[in-house]
């Protein structure tokens, strides 16, 4: 028999895990885009004494800070009692997911309805995201610096939105087509509205500017800088008939960033300093100032060592060559209906805790990020010390595909870098699944990273 983290469970522990998940849930649930996952996670931030980076001179062993770039990511250090030129056990995730963002003059009537254009982020199968309940979620920024939160579809008493399909009976040429081009990306338009107010010249899309100025004082223009993220509607919900995953949208990568999160904020004194990053953007290439390419964490560094009375420029290196990083990124869960595109040997699965890749990229490694084993025997050893339940994987057979994570961009930086996660199934798709026990065992594991590695 195989074994997973369940066969090892106490009943207590198994209380402490469903627990767990249920906190997590209920935060994925209102943490759906970048933004709202670092406004959640400040306020938990601030409950667990972290002090904005920006108020603090000093920096003294046990001090607890946090960093936020644009409201799109987050950094929080606990600050150890070695200085921090001797590197720090950092903890990395990304907080963008698969979804549609609304285009920048999104609204138009046609046939007597009116519709909002998007244009999708990240790589999604598109017949995937038509005929569902979404909602939007993201800014307004006005002229004048005024900024409206804009979150329509998970509240109660909400209407939702969504991306008509065709219907099956008048189906049969779309079906011919390959997969990829089912649904193509300028039919993922929105239906926003219907009741025409006749006064207008567009009568229809009249109707819902009136209604959008009366709710939120806003009007066509400020959707040219506005950030709207179209969204699945509704909660994470418990699944399989023993509640023993979750579906829900977003897992990719929010299960890592927040398991990441919770570990870091019950760090008390650590040897070395414990570091979490949940940055943006890794969906399309962690490029940009929100990107984990941004120079905001290497800035970060080099504000905190000044204010350990370091120079900067100098000892940066020497900090970042010391540190030890989990680049936390989900896997794919082996999945039955599919295990063509898996080697069993070597590929993860649900429930048998977190998973580690030596290497990400694709084919003959071309992309790759690869953890050198010194460093890989470290983390096994310290994962088995403390009882962490592991898997050793890859994505799928060598010939099929891959994937890069954020990883390299740190390696790039000369420290130790290897890829973990948690497995997936339905990966990119509005509903993702995973095991409880794998978001519990991971959590484990980056308490055992942040506390023993040295
Ligand atoms: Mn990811
Ligand atoms: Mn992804």
């Amino acid at each position: 028999m195989v074994n997973t983290v369940w066969d090892k469970l106490t009943e207590s522990e198994k209380k402490k895990l469903f627990d767990f998940n249920e906190e997590y849930r209920q935060f994925l649930s209102i943490s759906k885009t970048e933004r709202t996952f670092v406004n959640n996670s400040l306020l938990l931030a601030k409950k667990a004494g972290f002090k904005d980076i920006n108020k603090i001179k000093t920096l003294k062993e046990g001090d607890r800070i946090y960093a936020i770039n644009r409201g799109k990511n987050l950094c929080l250090f606990v600050i150890g009692n070695k200085p921090l030129i001797e590197g720090m056990n950092i903890l990395g995730a990304h907080i963008d997911s698969p979804r549609m963002d609304l285009k920048q003059k999104p609204l138009y009537e046609k046939d007597g309805l009116c519709l909002m254009d998007t244009h999708y982020y990240g790589g999604i199968k598109k017949y995937q995201w038509v005929a569902r309940a979404m909602s939007l979620v993201g800014v307004v920024c006005k002229k004048d610096g005024t900024v409206v939160d804009i979150n329509i579809g998970d509240n109660e008493g909400d209407p939702v939105v969504g991306v008509s399909d065709l219907l099956i009976h008048l189906a049969q040429d779309q079906l011919k087509k390959p997969g990829a081009i089912v649904v193509e990306g300028e039919k993922l338009d929105l239906l926003v509205g219907s009741i025409p107010n006749k006064n207008k010249k567009e009568p229809v899309k009249g109707y819902i500017l009136d209604l959008l100025k009366k709710k939120y004082n806003i009007s066509e223009d400020d959707f040219l800088s506005a950030e709207i993220e179209v969204v699945p509607s509704g909660e994470v919900r418990d699944y399989g008939l023993d509640s023993s995953m979750l579906l829900g949208y977003g897992h990719d990568d929010k299960v890592c960033a927040y398991t990441s999160l919770r570990a870091i904020l019950e760090m008390k004194k650590p040897q070395r300093t414990s570091c979490c990053i949940l940055v943006d953007k890794e969906e399309v290439g962690s490029l940009g100032n929100t990107g984990m390419q941004s120079r905001f964490f290497e800035d970060t560094i080099a504000i905190l060592l000044d204010k350990q009375g370091y120079s900067k420029n100098i000892e940066i290196n020497e900090c970042l060559r010391n540190s030890m990083m989990l680049s936390s990124d989900v896997s794919s869960a082996y999945d039955s209906n599919y295990p063509e595109v898996s080697e069993k040997r070597n590929a993860a699965y649900l429930g048998r805790g977190i998973s580690f890749n030596k290497f990400t990229g694709s084919r003959g490694k071309s992309g790759s990020s690869d953890a050198n084993a010194e460093f890989v025997a470290k983390v096994r050893n310290v994962m088995d010390k403390n009882k962490v339940m592991f898997q050793m994987c890859e994505l799928g057979k060598v010939d099929v595909g891959g994937g890069g994570t954020i990883a390299f961009i740190l390696a790039n930086m000369n420290m130790d870098v290897l890829d973990a996660g948690i497995p997936v199934q339905n990966m990119h798709a509005p509903c993702e699944v995973v095991s409880k026990a794998d978001v519990y065992e991971a959590y484990r594991a980056y308490k055992a990273f942040l506390k023993d590695m040295k």
